[in-house]
């Protein structure tokens, strides 16, 4: 085996375009080739990936329901405050209203 300084660089062969970087020659379309290589197999993961993490994500719990803030006054079908204790609309006395006897 001879030492690597007796070795003259390789010319590129001829039809191929390449880079002469010492004694190695890297050819234009092997890069390109590892490039695209490199982007199918990141594509192809990427797709994976995100397939498996929507399948592990868990479907999200229905809210309960908020706690009501209106009603409907029984006289006059109106939707009134729950805290109400006389309707705004009708003026009707509603369940909780304080009578005041002289
Ligand atoms: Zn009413």
């Amino acid at each position: 085996m001879q030492m690597s300084a007796d070795r003259k660089p390789q010319p590129a062969r001829a039809g191929t375009m390449g880079l002469n970087v010492g004694d190695v020659m890297i050819g234009i379309g092997s890069f390109i080739n590892a490039i695209i290589n490199f982007l199918i197999v990141a594509f192809v993961l990427f797709v994976v990936i995100k397939t498996i993490n929507s399948l592990h994500k868990k479907p999200a719990e229905p809210e309960a329901p908020a706690e009501p803030t209106t009603k409907v006054c029984p006289y006059c079908q109106s939707e009134i405050s729950i805290k109400a204790v006389r309707c705004p609309h009708c003026t009707s006395k509603l369940e909780g209203f304080p009578e005041i006897n002289n």
